[in-house]
């Protein structure tokens, strides 16, 4: 049995999870990998219109499972806070795979709300291991090695390591390197994980920055309590999990001493990012970290983006020198 998981979207948040669950439960784990600009191109073409860019990157990475495969693996995941709900893109995800691609492999899509029941999370798992007709205490035993996984993944993460960089570690066991420098400029970017972290797409504005001798953190790299417990005032709940963290993570950089300027990842075609932006620039303007919005869509261009970073940057150095 092999079991595939596309590469983007919640790749970034429970890669590490669902492959020690399926691996502990003797099946093979295949992933479609990086994003190609195939992936993109069949995205693109096979995906609603009017989808945002991240989905259609989903739909080419589905893609590009689709012959590899017996199952994906493509969980409903609704809530896992009881507090906030995921955006509708994601719930529909599933159905979107199964009804608007032709021939593709049965979808696993078990539902994970866990405003609904206690133990959602746990149920689905139990759900998904016996449609694997494996037994309970098989299913329990996966299901605890891989929450011992996801705990590491989560410690990298607050170290200062990007997701896919600490899938890397867990995974391929490399060394981990310090990844702050004392003494440079250190920048928050802030926006989804699955923007962020595919280094096609967001033209791997992080490493580009490193590269430009900027310490780089992210909303992943804050531990979950100091986000639930950043205050915003937008006047507004934010119900969507990720645009909610977004706002919760740029308030907490904004309020670091540490932090010399902040760049919004968002991507085209979000219907949440277009109120999180005008939040962020509105609760920005207020303070004064140097703040900088970039839209990212299939056709960034290396260039551009690079072009904006650089200047970005220089107006940040100015600023510091007082000039
Ligand atoms: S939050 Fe925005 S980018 Fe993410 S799936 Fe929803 S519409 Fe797409």
């Amino acid at each position: 049995m092999r079991i595939g998981i596309p590469g983007a979207l919640f790749y970034f948040v429970y890669y590490p999870m669902w492959k020690v669950f399926f691996e502990e439960l003797e099946t093979e784990v295949i992933t479609s990998g990086k994003t190609t600009r195939e992936m993109v191109d069949n995205g693109v073409r096979e995906a609603l219109a009017d989808a945002c860019v991240p989905v259609k990157l989903f739909f080419g990475h589905a893609m590009a499972l689709k012959d590899k495969v017996d199952q994906l693996f493509i969980p409903r995941i609704v809530c896992m806070n009881s507090k906030t709900v995921y955006c509708p893109k994601f719930l529909g995800l599933p159905d979107m795979i199964r009804h608007g691609l032709p021939d593709m492999p049965p979808v696993i899509d078990v539902r994970i709300d866990t405003r609904d029941k206690r133990f959602a999370a746990l149920r689905a798992f139990m759900a998904t291991g016996h449609m694997l007709k494996k037994s309970t205490p098989a299913v329990l035993g996966a299901y605890a090695k891989s929450r011992v996984t996801q705990m590491k993944f989560y410690r990298l993460l607050r170290s200062g390591f990007q997701p896919a960089e600490a899938i890397d570690m867990v995974f391929n066991r490399i060394k981990a390197k310090p990844v702050i420098t004392t003494g440079q400029m250190t920048f928050a970017v802030v926006g989804y994980p699955y923007i962020i972290n595919d280094q096609y797409i967001s033209v791997d504005v992080v490493n580009k920055l490193r590269r430009m001798g900027i310490n780089v953190l992210t909303p992943d790299n804050i531990s979950p309590l100091s986000v639930a417990m950043q205050h915003y005032d937008s006047g507004k709940r934010m119900f969507w999990t990720f645009s909610d963290k977004v706002l919760r993570a740029t308030r907490y950089f904004a309020d670091r001493k540490n932090i010399d300027g902040i760049i919004h990842l968002s991507a085209f075609g979000c219907g949440p990012d277009s109120i999180v932006d005008r939040f962020i620039h509105m609760d920005n303007s207020r303070r004064s970290v140097p703040f900088m919005s970039l839209t990212i869509d299939e056709h960034s261009g290396e260039a551009g983006i690079g072009t904006r970073l650089e200047a970005f940057v220089d107006m940040v150095k100015r600023k510091k020198r007082g000039e």
